[in-house]
């Protein structure tokens, strides 16, 4: 029998393991998060996030709280230079400043971050969300069949052993991770593409300037007005499917009423003030782009068409597999 049943477990509760934790809780699936160590990373390591990384902490709506630890540990719209010592002679600007360009692509700016500064504000909005972490504890074998996964975990002060449940799991246990060697699976490749990379393309990057919102790239980001307060078009996604239209796309909005669906109509419901939402989505007036809960696109219509339902139907089915 086993000590804990869980929807999902995680190994691991660092970045990874708790920010999956915490996106989770958000979607309202409840996960355990099970990290050897106690009390979080005690070395720095990561401290430059990028913009990707920025625009999610929005959507999980701890932006402010990074950005104040942020400014709390360093120098805030820094670069990242070469130096042959501490106090000796500048060798290269690596970054010479790290927001140069951001605003065009996105609500938010790149920052540094120290890793125990991170993963405490993580935890906590983890925990509020619902999501548990068991901490001290080390994953040591698992064992998967039909119905989902079967973990051992050891106490790394008694040694104890238990047994955790769950229908899904997730390693998240770091670059030398156990559940991968448990697994057989190699670790390969590096790389950083931030704000262009692609689903379901061969093509694995796009320039972000340059998507226009096409099927498998990042929405972009616009800056739009909603009862008297800017918003991006970030802001509308994260928990339901989008879908966005042109000023003209009124038949799309009134095309399929779904809680899970969120339908506005940029130039009508929403203020498009400085005019860039069709240019930067590539729609005309009557387009509309259907967006994923991760702010990615998974369809669109170039123009309105006579029958906007039974394409939008059509358009989640095959989006969603069904
Ligand atoms: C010197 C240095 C500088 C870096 N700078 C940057 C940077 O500027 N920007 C950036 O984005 N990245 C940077 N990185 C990389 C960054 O630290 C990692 O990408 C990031 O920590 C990965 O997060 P993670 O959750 O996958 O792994 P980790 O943060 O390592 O978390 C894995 C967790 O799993 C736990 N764990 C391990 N094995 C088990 C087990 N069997 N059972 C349970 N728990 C387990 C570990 O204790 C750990 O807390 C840097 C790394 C180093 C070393």
């Amino acid at each position: 029998m086993a000590e804990h049943d869980v929807p999902v477990a995680i190994a691991g509760g660092g970045l990874v393991g708790l920010s999956a934790a915490m996106f989770l809780a958000q979607h309202g699936v409840p996960s355990l998060a099970i990290e050897r160590l106690r009390g979080g990373s005690p070395v720095p390591r990561a401290a430059h996030f990028h913009l990707r990384t920025l625009e999610l902490f929005r959507l999980a709506g701890v932006e402010d709280e990074v950005k104040e630890q942020s400014e709390w540990e360093f120098l805030p719209e820094g670069g990242i230079i070469a130096m042959d010592s501490l106090a000796g002679r500048k060798l290269a600007d690596i970054i010479g400043s790290l927001n140069s360009g951001v605003e065009a692509l996105s609500p938010c700016r790149r920052l540094f971050i120290t890793q125990p500064g991170l993963e405490p504000i993580l935890r906590r909005r983890a925990h509020q969300a619902g999501a548990q972490v068991l901490e001290g504890q080390e994953v040591v074998a698992l064992d998967q069949d039909a119905d989902g996964v079967s973990l051992i975990c050891r106490d790394v002060d008694t040694g104890q052993q238990q047994t955790i449940r769950a229908s899904y799991f997730i390693g998240a246990d770091g670059a030398h991770s156990k559940v991968r060697e448990l697994l057989g699976i190699p670790m390969d490749g590096r790389g950083n593409i931030e704000l262009g990379y692609l689903y379901g393309s061969e093509q694995v990057h796009d320039d972000p300037h340059q998507s226009r919102a096409r099927v498998g790239s990042r929405a972009p980001h616009v800056w739009l007005e909603r009862d008297g307060q800017r918003i991006s078009t970030l802001d509308l996604f994260g928990t339901a499917f989008v879908l966005l239209a042109g000023p003209d796309g009124a038949g799309w909005c009134s095309a399929l009423a779904r809680p899970w669906l969120g339908c506005y109509r940029v130039g009508a419901d929403l203020i498009d003030r400085d005019a860039g939402f069709l240019t930067t989505y590539g729609l005309s007036a009557s387009g509309a782009v259907l967006v994923w809960p991760d702010g990615f696109v998974c369809w669109r219509a170039e123009g309105l068409v006579d029958d906007p339902r039974g394409l939008l139907v059509g358009a989640l089915r095959s989006t969603l597999g069904r």
